[in-house]
Parts: structure tokens; C-alpha cells; sequence
């Protein structure tokens, strides 16, 4: 993977520019930097190995070199976009997982709001991040991590919740690059639908624990009930008593099976 071979393989799709590097702290970082520097929609930040990765709430997340793709879009929004930006964190996971399904037939699906997961194990991070100066929102950046090759996989008793990586589920090798053009591809194409009865009817459909017993740590508390689906805009609908759902709104929540 370099510069070059990546430019060769996004040819086509709306990438105004590519900043490669064999190693960075993080992509999100970085982009949040071109983000405050006015870089165009699109742009993207790509890196081999990610020595400070990180997920939500500070959390680590591993990228090591040559098994993952790790790479963060620099999204600015439209008008027309500004009431939904809260799903884009879920647009990436759909494309994901859309992908997954779709080009390589694997029963890829989402934890809630936007892990992918195959088998029940994850497979792909996302943390996505807005740029403020003031209330002038100067830029999304939506940072994407993708388990590929075996070694990608952090040892279990450093995770909090079972990984795999794509190879392992597919049985055979990837090229980082064409899924990385197939994602680009996939998400350009369905953030033209963000927030429509259709983006949520397909999140809906790919929810991992559907029906299931879950767990949902917020903060502030925890809850526990039957995973029941998504509303329109993009909240979790869990089933506390037979006769009484509540919503619950995408933010500093973690969810889990529940034992
Ligand atoms: P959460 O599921 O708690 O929302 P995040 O998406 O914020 O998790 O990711 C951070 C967590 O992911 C870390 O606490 C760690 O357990 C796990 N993790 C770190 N690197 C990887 C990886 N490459 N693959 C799978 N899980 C990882």
C-alpha cells in the first residue's frame, strides 16, 4: 500500500486528495487537523499501522502493520445534511457492513449504534468526530477500522469484546485496497440517503441481537431488556417491561449481550 497504488485504486470516486502514511498516531488526528485547515469533502487520511488508534471514550484501538485498513474521511456536510449529522457514525457502519455482505457474502452485522461484527465478533471500529470553531461546524471526521489479515486481531484478553478479522471469516485472503475502494464507493452512494426510511429500514435489518436480551451501559446508568430495533432517527429501541420501550439516543453508550 502507498500513495501511488491507492490513488490507482480510488480512481473514480470523490477523493479530492490522499495523505498515506506507514505510521501515525492516529488518522483521526490528522484529519481533524486538514479538517480545521478547511480540506475539502473527501479527503482522506490513510495509514498502514496506527500507533495512538483510538475508539470512543479514549479507548485503544489496535492497528498493526500490514493486516488492517485504518482510515479517517474528512466529511463536510451539507446543508441539507445538518438535521442528520448525528448518523453518520452509522453511515459508516452500514457501508461497511453493506460491503461485507453484498461483495463477500459474509453475514456481516451492526452492534448498535455502528460496530460491524461478523459471527458475533468484531470486526470493524468506527469513531466518528466533529470539528467545531465555535458553533460553526468546520468538519466531520469519520474514522474507520478494519480487522483484515489474522494478525490485525488484538490477543482476547485484551478486548472487552470477542474480534475476528475478515480473512478468517472468509477463508481467504483480501486486498486491503479494492475493500477500501468498495467501502468509499458503497458510503458515497448511501449518504445520499442518510436518514431516509430506507438507511434506517437497512440498519434495522443488519442489527446484531435483534430480539435478544441486551445490556446497555450509558454513563449515568444501566439497562437492561429486549433489543427491539431502531426509530427514525437513529435510536435504539429496548423493551424494558412487556407493555413499555424506551428509546435510547446514540452517545456515550455501550451495549452488550447480556449473560
Ligand atoms: P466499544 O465496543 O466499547 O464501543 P470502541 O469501538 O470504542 O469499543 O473500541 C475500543 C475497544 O475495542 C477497546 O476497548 C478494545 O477492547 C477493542 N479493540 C481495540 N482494538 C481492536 C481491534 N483491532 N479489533 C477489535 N477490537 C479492538
Amino acid at each position: 500500500m502507498d500513495e501511488r497504488s491507492l490513488a490507482a485504486s480510488l480512481a473514480g470516486l470523490p477523493i479530492p486528495s490522499i495523505h498515506y502514511f506507514e505510521s501515525i498516531g492516529s488518522t483521526n488526528d490528522y484529519a481533524r487537523t486538514l479538517a480545521e485547515r478547511a480540506a475539502p469533502d473527501g479527503t482522506l487520511v490513510i495509514a498502514d499501522e496506527q500507533t495512538q488508534g483510538r475508539g470512543r471514550l479514549n479507548r485503544h484501538w489496535e492497528t498493526r502493520s500490514g493486516s488492517a485498513l485504518a482510515f479517517s474521511l474528512v466529511i463536510r456536510p451539507a446543508p441539507e445534511e445538518m438535521a442528520n449529522l448525528g448518523l453518520f457514525s452509522a453511515l459508516c457502519g452500514l457501508a461497511v457492513c453493506s460491503t461485507l455482505r453484498s461483495r463477500y457474502g459474509l453475514d456481516a452485522q451492526i452492534k448498535w449504534p455502528n460496530d460491524v461484527l461478523i459471527h458475533r465478533k468484531k470486526t470493524c471500529g468506527i469513531l466518528v468526530e466533529a470539528a467545531w470553531l465555535g458553533s460553526q461546524l468546520q468538519g466531520i471526521i469519520a474514522g474507520i477500522g478494519i480487522n483484515i489479515a489474522p494478525s490485525s486481531v488484538p490477543s482476547p484478553g485484551d478486548l472487552l469484546f470477542p474480534a475476528t478479522c475478515v480473512e478468517s471469516e472468509l477463508g481467504r485472503p483480501v486486498d486491503r485496497e479494492n475493500l477500501l475502494a468498495e467501502i468509499l464507493q458503497v458510503l458515497t452512494s448511501q449518504r445520499t440517503s442518510l436518514g431516509s426510511p430506507e438507511f434506517i429500514a437497512n440498519w434495522e435489518s443488519w442489527l446484531a441481537f435483534k430480539g435478544e436480551w441486551v445490556r446497555v451501559e450509558q454513563p449515568e446508568r444501566t439497562l437492561e431488556g429486549k433489543l427491539a430495533g431502531i426509530a427514525r432517527d437513529g435510536s435504539l429501541r429496548l423493551q424494558i417491561k412487556d407493555d413499555e420501550i424506551i428509546e435510547i439516543a446514540v452517545g456515550d453508550v455501550r451495549l452488550r449481550k447480556a449473560v
